[in-house]
């Protein structure tokens, strides 16, 4: 199974990732994006990461 992270010290907050899969990504009170479940059965998260504009999302 892949490993989702964000890079806290990258994303800027803007809730792209959690609007595209909340499953897996929350947005918290910070104003971070992080990660709360290793996989989404609904989105593919590869396009998820791809369209962080500041590619903080890492899939490994
Ligand atoms: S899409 Fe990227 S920059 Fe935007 S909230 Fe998610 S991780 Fe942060």
């Amino acid at each position: 199974m892949p490993k989702i992270t964000v890079d806290s010290s990258l994303c800027v907050g803007c809730g792209l990732c959690e609007t595209n899969c909340p499953e897996v990504f929350k947005m918290k009170d910070d104003g971070l994006a992080y990660v709360i479940s290793e996989s989404c059965k609904t989105h593919n998260l590869k396009e998820v990461s791809e369209q962080c504009p500041v590619t903080a999302i890492k899939i490994e």
